[in-house]
């Protein structure tokens, strides 16, 4: 069975562990998450990264930020994972969704202004398969509405929009180190800040509320309790593991790219025969080959390849369960307008593997989708 997924281990994540162990601090906001904290800040350009447990608990630090009384609205698109409604929800907030763009599957820019009352806060654009949103609209409306935007960037680390890397234009940004992701901890992620006037308060919510990192830091002579907070980071062993992931993050990406090419060229005579579309990328935006997708006729040609594809030793996964109607989705959010191109991504889209490591069952992978695509049934 080719899986979907297998993390990749660049060799020196145990090294790293050693090191910690050795040095006998454990606990977080030791040496190794002050190496990445620095690593992000430089490589993104944000005013100040902090590492999370996951890119959902830098999307709650997010929501706490934005200070949100019961009732406020989000701004989001329903084609996302959980966490993006979740964080909000957990605060009283209700998810506004608004439908994608058909060409990136990103929130359509074109309808956020329809969507916002008086009750709006904040924008969250996701950028699905590590491919920006229109951040240039979306940063325009939030602007002339003084509403926050927070992106969630949980996919795409080395991604950039018009040259600025994804999570460096919001107010506040999150990512995601989860194994399925191109760089990972196991569990792990970002909470990313970009304004001044939130980067202390943000440092003492992921402190249980205390004012620690300035203790530390010698600018006040006790620590207290000051504010809302939580545990929102991770020990040393985690931040240990993801140094040796940073380190290598422009070869897991240029392998991840390669392949990426690979399905794409290969794919473009079914796109021509109109079998399947491939994903668009627009120009000005440089992505991270996060996720390859193709998008099928219907469900029912999904439902059959996907079953071919199984049958041939080949896992393939669906993407996503539109968050408006799932269960929670109906008890805590609230919809803007019909959500066709939500609806109908969801039946159609269908993820292939691509991991690195897999190159050379790339081939076969291939193999295997000519004979479900070309399955009559
Ligand atoms: C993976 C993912 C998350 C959640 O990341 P965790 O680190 O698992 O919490 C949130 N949003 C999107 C768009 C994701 O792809």
């Amino acid at each position: 069975m080719i899986p979907f997924n297998k993390p990749y281990m660049t060799g020196k994540e145990l090294w790293y562990i050693a090191q910690a162990h050795a040095k006998g601090h454990l606990a977080g906001d030791g040496g190794f998450t002050k190496q990445c904290h620095h690593w992000l800040e430089k490589t993104i350009g944000c005013q100040k990264a902090l590492l999370t447990h996951s890119c959902t608990a830098g999307l709650e630090m997010a929501a706490l930020l934005a200070d949100l009384e019961p009732g406020d609205e989000v701004i989001m698109p329903s084609f996302t994972f959980v966490s993006t409604a979740n964080a909000f929800v957990l605060r009283g907030a209700v998810p506004v969704f608004v439908d994608i763009r058909p060409d990136t599957l990103n929130l359509d820019e074109r309808l956020i202004e329809a969507a916002i009352t008086p009750r709006t806060r904040a924008i969250v654009p996701v950028h699905y398969a590590g491919v920006s949103c229109e951040m240039d609209a979306i940063l325009e409306i939030a602007r002339r509405h003084n509403l926050l935007v927070i992106e969630d960037a949980a996919q795409g680390l080395g991604s950039s929009y018009r040259r600025r890397p994804l999570g460096s234009m919001g107010e506040l940004a999150a990512l995601s180190f989860h194994e399925t992701k191109n760089v990972i901890a196991g569990e792990g992620g970002a909470l990313l800040v970009n304004v001044s006037r939130l980067a202390e308060r943000a440092e003492i919510i992921r402190e249980k509320g205390t004012n620690r990192s300035q203790f530390f830091r010698g600018q006040v002579d006790k620590y207290t309790w000051v504010d809302v907070g939580s545990s929102y980071l991770p020990g040393e062993i985690v931040a240990a593991f993801l140094v040796a992931q940073f380190e290598e993050v422009d070869a897991i990406n240029r392998r991840r790219l390669l392949m990426w090419d690979v399905y794409h060229q290969a794919l473009s005579s079914y796109e021509a025969e109109g079998l399947l579309r491939r994903p668009i990328v627009p120009g000005h935006c440089q992505h991270n080959a996060h996720m390859y997708y193709i998008l099928l006729p219907d469900l029912a040609r999904r439902t059959a390849v996907i079953n071919s594809l199984k049958a041939q030793g080949v896992q393939s996964v669906f993407h996503y369960i539109p968050l408006h109607s799932a269960p929670a989705g109906k008890r805590y959010a609230r919809t803007h307008g019909e959500l066709p191109v939500t609806n109908n991504t969801s039946d159609r889209l269908l993820r292939l593997p691509l991991w690195v490591g897999m190159e050379e069952q790339q081939r076969d992978v291939l193999r295997a989708l000519r004979v479900a695509l070309e399955a009559k049934d």
